[in-house]
């Protein structure tokens, strides 16, 4: 029976034993920054968020959402589920490695410098990708 209560006592409990030794495990093992706690926010800026419940790891594709040519949100897209019972530690790695090889996929070389980034911190100038220091550089908005 779910319930509100239900919910916040297990947001308080220590993931089962299962889960946190594979949190642990990307923690150390991933060569990328990793931000947040049950929910992980793994490379700056985010290659892959993997959220860890009671019975199940679920791994996310960050995505954006334009709203404006500006102005963004972010929809992360749920690329599966692990569940403990059935699933392993490696299924769970092969997901994360495949989602932030998919993240990298979707960034864009600036014109300008030629850096890659993230498609949320491109603008672009006369149809080119153009990211963020380059812009700020030539003081040109968009
Ligand atoms: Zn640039």
């Amino acid at each position: 029976m779910p319930s509100r209560l239900l919910d916040a006592l297990l947001l308080a409990m220590p993931l089962p034993q299962n889960l946190e030794a594979w949190r642990q495990h990307l923690k150390s093992q991933l060569p990328y920054p990793i931000q947040g706690a049950q929910t992980l926010f793994i490379g700056d800026p985010t290659l892959v968020i993997v959220a860890f419940q009671h019975d199940k790891v679920e791994v996310f594709l960050p995505a954006i959402q334009w709203r404006h040519h500006d102005i963004h949100t972010a929809k992360p897209r749920s690329q599966g589920i692990i569940e403990p019972h059935n699933g392993s530690l490696e299924q769970l790695l092969t997901l994360v490695e495949e989602t932030i090889a998919t993240r990298l996929k979707s960034f864009h070389e600036c014109s300008c410098c030629g850096k890659r980034s993230a498609p949320e911190v491109l603008g672009s100038l006369q149809g080119e990708p153009v990211c963020r220091d380059c812009i700020k550089g030539r003081r040109v908005l968009f």
